[in-house]
């Protein structure tokens, strides 16, 4: 999740404290975002999920490493695209770091640059990752293996699950997010239930599951997060075939997530059923 960036990021930004998830695996929650940072601790290194808004904020991620582990950190996987998981990324560049083949496009894109402008930051100050990958990684911390998964176009274009199999759990990014996920502009409203279908193939059922965003949620909640999604291109198919136009949507249509969460995947679903030439189906009696 993003909403809109403000001048006010800069101050409010801090860090909560390491909270254990599971053996050697823990969370923190990093503000004004509230986002998930991720950090999982192998016998011989660590590694660290997702890096802050800002480099200053990634800096002080990196130090509060040594507050739970004495082992030296590797790197840092990007979960996607958005400034909360991205934009300190610059306060790792002597470690490798992972993420998805598209954030190479995507930090020149004028949203992120628009986005860096916001936050005081320039180009100058971003980083696309050392390592990037177009399906999968697979990271050796030395007594466990660690899973990096492109499961294809969902919340964004760049989106990477973390998965550690021999301890069953898995982060997600903002593929899960709880309460609710978060559609942004470039979200797939058709993409991301496949996505999730693949990601419920991938836990076993007591799975521990790691949303971007929001309390630590269990398998189960992976498929009523699929349940809800899947209905929302259904939806916005119906609405345009009894000829509701987008405006309409959010009285006429049945949905099952608050509409601010899903406003802007309705809009491309819109969207991408206009660009196919559907339009309103009339009654055949
Ligand atoms: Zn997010």
């Amino acid at each position: 999740m993003t909403g809109p960036a403000d001048s006010t990021n800069r101050t409010t930004a801090s860090e909560g404290t390491w909270q254990p998830v599971a053996d050697g695996i823990y969370r923190l929650v990093a503000e004004p975002d509230s986002v998930t940072i991720g950090l999982i601790v192998g016998s011989e290194s660590a590694l660290l999920i997702d890096c802050g808004s800002t480099p200053e904020q990634g800096a002080r991620l990196r130090q509060s490493v040594a507050n739970v582990t004495d082992k030296p950190l590797r790197g840092v996987v990007i979960t996607h695209e958005d400034r909360d998981h991205w934009f300190g990324l610059a306060a790792f560049d002597d470690l490798e770091s992972y993420g998805h083949e598209t954030l190479t496009q995507r930090i020149d894109a004028p949203e992120t640059l628009a986005e860096a402008e916001r936050l005081g930051l320039t180009r100058a100050d971003l980083r696309t990752p050392t390592q990037d990958f177009s399906i999968a990684r697979a990271l050796d911390l030395g007594d466990r293996y660690v899973e990096l998964v492109h499961l294809g176009h969902a919340h964004t274009h760049s989106d990477v699950v973390v998965n550690v199999p021999q301890s069953k759990v898995l982060f997600a990014g903002d593929l899960i997010e709880n309460p609710h996920p978060w559609f942004g502009p470039a979200s797939s409203p058709r993409g991301w239930p496949a996505t999730l279908n693949m990601m419920i193939g991938m836990v076993q059922s007591d799975a521990i599951v790691v949303p971007g965003h929001g309390d630590i949620v269990d398998a189960q909640f992976i498929v009523q997060t699929l349940a809800s999604m899947a209905s929302v291109p259904y939806e916005t198919e119906r609405l345009v075939h009894a000829g509701v136009k987008f405006e309409d949507a959010a009285e006429q249509g049945e949905w099952p997530l608050p509409w601010e969460n899903i406003a802007e995947g309705v809009r491309t679903a819109y969207a991408e059923m206009s660009a196919q030439g559907v339009t309103r189906r009339l009654p055949l009696v």
